[in-house]
């Protein structure tokens, strides 16, 4: 073997030994609001939309087939904070707030002695409803105000450069792609491809189509969403180029990259998301990079509940206060592709307290099951195989739904919404009160 053979060799060693075996320092958990992981190159998309994700997932590990727990913000992010599903955590009106008696994630983090900072653009995910708890620091940007929308890329990376070598849990959760959709006009003309309805032509109602609910759009309007919301996520995707950069060269760092819930175009004649549960409703990408992760792709099923357990076991932070978790860590699979796979049913459910329970669905192995009021749906490569395993799975579901069909005696702790959130909640097409 030559010198330059032995030296290749060992740079290889020392490369894998040390992906995945440091604990990280500090943790950046990066949501992207209303993101349907189809629309990712590294999820198979060929629109080259999101060169930035692509990349850091390119250097991390990327769950590919991840389940947010709702079809809206309020009760997904709540998920999110506290590794409880909506029917134990029960915020399912758009006035509840975080429930008082649940630990949030960012209080593990400061209760361990790491610095806490949120960088926030959705009105869902504000100190409104209580999601400020546990941050030394929680910053707000809206569609008025001191701190607009722009602002936040900026602002988040002159934080996490002010704070480098520090112990730090950074929180970003930015609004695109989510409706409205008002992507940048580069990124819009870059993505045209394809799009047979002039730039602006019934742009300002399109633009809205995230709040549209059951609708029938001609081809050539629908093919405009599609453009639309696509480019607001090539949008998203260049802002985050520079935070990309900054923590992609910090070995202590850990970078998430999730999303609260999805967004359908039209894929069944439904827009935007809350009470259907399309796969373009639920599949939302979980990409990990970093401190403690190992490089690749994953096919176990698993939810945005899982992030409470996995950060807190990677991170050594003490939980033995913590409420109940219905999540499980990811801690084994993040770090080696042997480690076994938890078998559970993993549930998800659309749901508004007035409304009842909407649709559930639970996904097992490679089946999903969803039952809705007009009948049951199965999707998965293994929707063709066992009659026994759908069986089995619609009887769970059928159960779950039957023990959760009523959460109106949850104690809620109704909100006072402030002026200027509820002006950014109907820009953003946000159910109000029920
Ligand atoms: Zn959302």
């Amino acid at each position: 073997m030559s010198w330059r053979a032995v030296a290749l060799a060992l740079a290889l060693v020392y490369t894998s030994s040390c992906a995945g075996s440091e604990r990280p320092e500090r943790v950046v958990l990066v949501v992207l609001d209303a993101l349907n992981a189809a629309h990712l190159g590294c999820y198979g998309d060929t629109g080259r939309l999101t060169p930035n994700l692509d990349r850091l997932a390119a250097r991390g590990l990327v769950f590919e087939r991840a389940f947010s727990n709702s079809t809206w913000t309020l009760p997904s992010t709540t998920s999110l904070f506290t590794g409880q599903l909506q029917e134990t955590h029960g915020v399912v009106t758009a006035r509840h707030s975080v429930p008082t008696d649940a630990v949030l994630l960012p209080e593990l983090f400061r209760s361990a002695g790491w610095r806490t900072a949120a960088f926030v653009q959705m009105a869902q995910a504000s100190a409104t409803y209580g999601f400020d708890r546990g941050f030394d620091e929680f910053r707000y940007y809206g569609s008025s105000g001191e701190s607009r929308w722009d602002a936040l890329p900026e602002d988040a990376l002159a934080w996490l450069r002010a704070h480098t070598g520090e112990r730090y849990f950074a929180y970003l959760h930015l609004r695109r792609p989510h409706g409205v959709y008002d992507p940048f006009p580069r990124e819009l003309a870059r993505l045209e491809g394809g799009c047979r309805l002039v730039a602006g032509e019934r742009d300002e109602e399109l633009s809205r189509a995230g709040s549209f609910g059951e609708r029938a759009l001609d081809p050539h309007a629908k093919k405009h969403v599609a453009h639309l919301y696509r480019a607001n996520l090539a949008s998203v995707d260049l802002s985050l180029g520079d935070i990309i950069d900054f923590v992609e060269a910090d070995t202590g760092a850990l970078v998430i990259v999730t999303s609260d819930h999805g967004e359908a175009l039209g894929e069944h004649d439904y827009y935007g998301h809350g009470d259907q549960l399309y796969a373009e409703s639920v599949d939302i990408p979980l990409i990990l990079a970093g401190a403690g992760v190992r490089l690749g792709t994953d096919r176990t099923p698993v939810s945005t509940i899982d992030l409470f357990p996995t950060l807190s076991e990677l991170c050594g932070l003490d939980h033995s206060n913590r409420t109940a978790l219905d999540g499980v860590s990811l801690v084994g699979r993040v770090a080696s592709d042997a480690a076994p796979v938890v078998q559970r049913a993993i549930p998800f459910s659309a749901r508004y307290r007035a409304k009842g329970l909407v649709s559930v669905g639970l996904v097992q192995d490679g089946l999903t099951v969803v039952l809705t009021p007009d009948g049951i749906r199965t999707r998965g490569p293994d929707a063709r195989g066992s009659e026994t395993d759908i069986a089995d799975l619609t009887r769970l579901a059928r159960d779950f739904r039957r023990r959760h069909a009523d959460l109106g005696a949850r104690p809620a702790e109704p909100v006072e919404i402030p002026p200027e959130i509820q002006a950014d909640l109907d820009l953003l097409g946000c159910e109000g009160e029920e």
